[in-house]
């Protein structure tokens, strides 16, 4: 944990905690350990015989990504506090970074870093408890972005492109039900990255018969939406420090309005959720089977997009944006 007690004070952070001193937890009150960290971030833990809720070890990865989010936020003037009990609530459930402007405390936004699993249903109560207590959750996909496999880019986006993403029941239904995206945080590197989920198909050749009859290979196929995936645009990468924070509401897809809170990119407006999908496939019927495009959203109009390969510093660059040939006139 990154937060403890001690005599005097009722919130240190391991960060400016000193040795020798006495720490307790914030939780159940008994003596926790403070562990400056060479490899892992500053930290308390428990004795290993406590039985507290608050007792479970954290990854690095999770600690760290807590630690760079709340110097992020406290570098744009926002109050922070690690580790937040969740007022009526059970006192073991805490926040793992809650934020607000010092001027308006009811502005409330809980950051969750979420690398291990969870129900949908799990996911779904927990947001109503924050939805009861006017707190904008915002739940973030801790991943290291070194497990990705066949990464490409969409040129006239910038952006990148997995296809065939296993997306957990967590995410899909944060995705969905709060305003269309999910935001990453890439462990490897820190950087955050803004993730649209699009339906990913499976499509079964078609090509046999024609190859029989010695014509060309058609692309026709037999389409059927993969459950099992989703295909995932990912945007950026972002330095947090250049985000901003945002609240807002939107409903879901099951009529539900719930308030959430999401990044602002540099540059960009603080556009209203639901964000709508900017990728989609479009399938066009053919006399074997069908073929699918994938087609971007540019100013409004849906345009067909090549596939590309991507840099080897994806992880830490952004895509140069392609700009779009359009056929000169009377040419
Ligand atoms: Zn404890």
């Amino acid at each position: 944990m990154l937060t403890a007690r001690t005599e005097a004070a009722a919130y240190v952070e391991a960060a400016t905690a000193r040795r020798g001193e006495a720490y307790a937890c914030r939780v159940c009150g008994a003596p926790v350990t403070f562990k400056p960290g060479r490899v892992r971030a500053p930290h308390f833990a428990h004795r290993p015989d406590g039985a507290c809720a608050q007792g479970g070890r954290m990854s690095a990865a999770h600690l760290r990504a807590q630690g760079l989010i709340a110097r992020a936020l406290r570098a744009r003037g926002l109050t922070v506090e690690l580790e937040a009990p969740l007022t009526g609530e059970r006192g073991d459930r805490r926040i793992d970074v809650l934020a607000w402007p010092p001027d308006r405390a009811a502005a409330r936004v809980a950051i969750e870093v979420q690398a291990s699993d969870l129900t949908a249903a799990g996911i779904e109560a927990r947001t109503a408890s924050y939805q009861a207590l006017a707190v904008a959750p915002l739940w973030l996909r801790l991943l290291d972005f070194g497990a990705f496999r066949a990464v490409q880019t969409l040129p006239f986006r910038g952006t990148v492109w997995i296809e065939r993403y296993r997306a957990r029941a967590w995410e899909r239904w944060a995705h969905d039900h709060l305003g269309g995206r999910l935001w990453f945080m890439d462990a490897g590197t820190g950087r955050l990255w803004r993730g649209l989920f699009a339906p990913a198909h499976r499509g079964r050749e078609r090509a046999a018969m024609f190859r029989e009859a010695g014509e060309a290979p058609a692309r026709a196929a037999d389409w059927t939406q993969a459950i099992q995936w989703v295909d995932l645009e990912l945007d950026g990468p972002f330095e947090l420090a250049e985000l901003r924070l945002k609240r807002g509401a939107a409903h879901g897809p099951d009529g539900q309005r719930r308030r959430f809170a999401w990044f602002v990119a540099p540059g960009e407006t603080d556009a209203a959720p639901p964000f709508p999908p900017q990728v989609r496939a479009r399938f066009t019927r053919e006399a074997q089977g069908e073929s699918r495009d994938l087609q971007v959203q540019i100013d409004g109009a849906w345009i067909p997009t090549p596939i590309d390969g991507v840099a080897s510093d994806w992880r830490v660059r952004r895509p140069p944006i392609r700009p779009i040939l359009r056929p000169l006139r009377g040419g």
